[in-house]
């Protein structure tokens, strides 16, 4: 009987460390899917990312002969406004862009699975801080952002920082170039899956590079991009328009091409 009882305690105490170890255990935040491990959305004790200088700045590259270009720096006839009318940013001298109002713009085009190749500047004379500084964004199917932000030396949460997955993944590293000067973003992205019945069967995912370092790796992504809230999967076509924010800000862009994967 009484060994019973020991044995019986023994067995008690084994799975109460069991049950301790999994709670206490170290884990990486960034990455755990299951949402009572993750930081909440915006949280500003999330720790900032370290930052990283990137390489020489390079010119443009020549697109590879597979690529559809999107802006070649001459003219918008690519893409067009929410409403599918003629868009009203700046398409001109070499880049395009935003005007404040005009609202976002989306390419005629739908697109999945692909490679993106995009150039973007963040305004100088700087102007603004946070969320308001040098903000817009890269959207893959209209629905899942990557974050442009002037975040050379302009503290926001971590989230919501250049090269974040909006609201979900900050950066590996802050690879920011100071406003005035070309960024690169290079996007791989895999769409997500649904069923017939518009259930989820395999979520985004997203490698990306910034100024030519490696920013998110296969990130896999929570839903579609939200402020201030996390909302689930909605299923939708295979093939959406990418998508450029307005988010008030005279950001420019330019070389922006895309390979179908
Ligand atoms: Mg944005």
């Amino acid at each position: 009987m009484k060994k019973k009882i020991l044995f019986l305690f023994f067995l008690g105490a084994v799975f109460f460390l069991f049950v301790t170890s999994g709670i206490k255990g170290d884990f990486d935040k960034s990455i755990q899917t299951e949402p009572e491990f993750l930081w909440k959305i915006h949280d500003m004790d999330r720790p900032l990312p370290p930052v990283v200088t990137p390489g020489a700045i390079v010119t443009p590259g020549k697109p590879p002969s597979d690529s559809i270009v999107l802006f070649d720096g001459k003219d918008l006839s690519k893409w067009c406004d929410s409403k599918g009318q003629p868009s009203k940013w700046k398409g001109e001298r070499d880049y395009m862009e935003v005007v404040k109002k005009a609202g976002s713009i989306k390419t005629k085009q739908n697109f999945g699975d692909c490679q993106i190749h995009i150039e973007w500047r963040a305004p100088l004379p700087v102007n603004g801080k946070g969320q308001g500084r040098g903000n817009s964004g890269v959207f893959l199917m209209d629905t899942y952002e990557v974050q442009v932000l002037d975040s050379f030396d302009n503290r926001t949460y971590a989230d919501g920082m250049a090269a974040a997955i909006y609201g979900q993944f900050p950066p590996l590293v802050n690879a920011c170039r100071p406003p005035g000067e070309w960024q690169t973003y290079d996007i791989i992205f895999h769409r997500p899956h649904f069923d017939k019945n518009g259930n989820l069967t395999r979520p985004a995912r997203m490698t990306v590079f910034h100024n030519g370092v490696l920013v998110q790796d296969n990130a896999e992504l929570l839903g579609p991009t939200a402020w201030k809230k996390r909302v689930p999967y909605k299923a939708h076509p295979d093939k959406m328009p990418l998508s450029l924010q307005d988010h008030g800000n005279p950001v420019r862009y330019r070389n922006i091409w895309i390979r179908e994967l």
